[in-house]
């Protein structure tokens, strides 16, 4: 697939990883810069801002948590972070900070290239206003509030149906729990985990063929849930 000369900055201090990064995606015909630092990556961005960042956590000069902060202040294209495995706590604050995503180290290329494509499929289709959106066998009517499977209405509840609005506008993206609750309930919500398992509970019995092997509403483990994109 060609990526139309999309640039991305790698951020990244391990020279292995950063070149099988920039030989996979040059393949692919996206144009690589690469930082070995923070420092380095944030003037690369603002020197000449690229269409996606792939950002290290665990950098040698600057928190890579710091030099997100830092790029949101102003970078409204797609992040991706890249982060070890066994850091919940670091990629949940990380989504909280602005990054569209993260991929867990060791990763294939295959992932990350499907991560970036719909994270700027998803930066560049705002604004776009649909009255209705179909994945699946799921379809949604936006204008009436209504949710139909296989073409049968499926009754939500009000809050059902917001959460999966939520989780529908940002399908193929990973939500953190606190992300959800702030949307669905509101600045009070946020503290109230167990709400989400209840509702999803009940919403993959009324929308997934098989809800113990979900196909829509996926759990990313320890940090919150995924809408699968198709
Ligand atoms: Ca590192």
């Amino acid at each position: 697939m060609e990526a139309n000369g999309h640039r991305i900055l790698i951020i990244e201090d391990e020279q292995p990883i950063r070149r099988f990064l920039k030989a996979s995606l040059s393949n692919e015909g996206y144009r690589v810069s690469e930082a070995t630092g923070g420092e380095e990556g944030l003037r690369l961005a603002s020197a000449q801002p690229p269409d996606l960042v792939i950002l290290d956590l665990g950098l040698p000069d600057l928190d890579g948590q710091d030099v997100l902060m830092r790029l949101r202040e102003w970078y409204t294209s797609p992040i991706i972070v890249l982060s070890a495995r066994d850091q919940e706590s670091q990629k949940i604050k990380a989504l909280d900070s602005g990054a569209d995503d993260f991929v867990t180290k060791p990763f294939g290329v295959g992932e990350l290239l499907a991560r970036m494509r719909t994270a700027m499929r998803h930066s560049h289709r705002v604004g776009a206003e649909a009255t209705t959106i179909a994945i699946g066998n799921l379809r949604l009517d936006l204008t009436a509030r209504l949710v139909y499977r296989n073409d049968k209405e499926v009754h939500l509840t009000p809050l059902e149906y917001k959460l999966l609005l939520t989780m529908v506008k940002h399908a193929g993206r990973v939500l953190t729990h606190k992300f959800l609750l702030q949307e669905v309930w509101g600045p009070q919500g946020t503290q109230e985990n167990h709400y989400l398992r209840v509702f999803v509970a009940s919403m993959r019995r009324k929308l997934e063929d098989d809800p113990a092997r979900p196909r829509y509403i996926l759990t990313e483990q320890g940090v919150g849930y995924r809408f699968a994109a198709e």
